[in-house]
């Protein structure tokens, strides 16, 4: 599964035929109540799945949890079709290492917006990111290395059952429209968060906070903010910023099942004096990156 992860043909087929599914479904599948439910709350545990374990867990170590926690929130993102988690891990990775320059891999910046959004995952991995991928699922437990390697099987075992248990309608609104759906949200903290929007913090990159699509992409669209202390786990930094994500690690942590958060707020980031620090030498990037905040003079 990993050199099908890993062809860029997986994307140059799968995106169209994803689209293509989902509009002619709409086209001509009607939906119902049962189905719309059920893709909505898929939609959500999937969303779940990518803000809360791909990202804010795996990639910024935000907070800290148990194996099982863990594994049953990476194998939720598992089901939103976003490739496999240390494929995304270590893009998202080198997108704050090298932010809007040279090495980041969706920069509009250099690339224009089509490339942020989408035209980056249509071409070929290099072969330094497939090492850093294996290197850091070396530091996972077994279970995640396994899921890993699953999780583009798992996706598409998702579209088969689904069909199996209610048909077209369950296959279409279930699967192919909430899909591509959370696709182009999360293209959008890549493209249209680096374009539009307020900038609270002077990061020396363009990152935004969007304020139509935070609350739709579980406050992700807070992507100045992120960009100002990456670690956070908390993204929307004032009452009224929406944050689901947030909100989901504080319920576990209510329940005892997730501890450790890094919970910075809005006048702790800006007194930092934490230098922003950027590797310039090239290599992969690290496990876990700095917080990066920059001081303007
Ligand atoms: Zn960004
Ligand atoms: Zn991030």
């Amino acid at each position: 599964m990993q050199a099908l992860n890993h062809s860029p043909w997986t994307n140059r087929i799968g995106l169209p035929f994803f689209h293509l599914a989902a509009f002619l479904g709409i086209a001509t599948v009607s939906p119902n109540l049962m189905v719309v439910a059920i893709g909505a709350f898929l939609y959500t545990l999937r969303g779940f799945g990518i803000t809360v374990a791909y990202h804010r867990l795996f990639t910024h170590e935000s907070f800290r949890t148990s194996r099982p926690v863990a594994f049953i929130l990476a194998f939720f993102g598992g089901l939103a079709g976003q490739g496999a988690m240390s494929w995304w891990v270590y893009r998202h990775r080198a997108h704050h290492r090298y932010t809007d320059r040279e090495g980041d891999p969706h920069s509009p910046r250099m690339g224009g917006f089509l490339h942020s959004h989408l035209g980056w995952i249509l071409k070929r991995s290099a072969p330094v990111d497939i090492a850093g991928e294996d290197l850091l699922r070396a530091e996972w437990p077994v279970e995640l290395r396994i899921l890993d390697r699953w999780m583009p099987t798992l996706f598409l075992a998702q579209g088969a059952l689904l069909y199996f248990a209610g048909g077209l309608p369950l296959l279409v609104w279930a699967y192919f429209v909430p899909t591509v759906l959370s696709w182009h949200f999360t293209f959008l903290v890549n493209s249209l968060c680096h374009l539009l929007g307020d900038r609270p913090f002077d990061t020396q990159d363009d990152s935004r906070n969007n304020y139509y699509f935070a609350a739709i992409m579980f406050g992700e669209g807070w992507h100045n903010n992120h960009h100002a202390w990456p670690k956070n786990a908390r993204l929307g930094l004032r009452p009224l910023q929406l944050d689901l994500g947030y909100y989901f690690i504080k319920a576990l942590e209510f329940f005892g099942l997730a501890w450790d958060l890094v919970e910075k707020t809005e006048s702790e980031i800006r007194n930092s004096v934490k230098r922003y620090s950027r590797d310039t030498t090239g290599e992969p990037p690290a496990p876990a990156p700095e917080p990066l905040i920059e001081k303007r003079a």
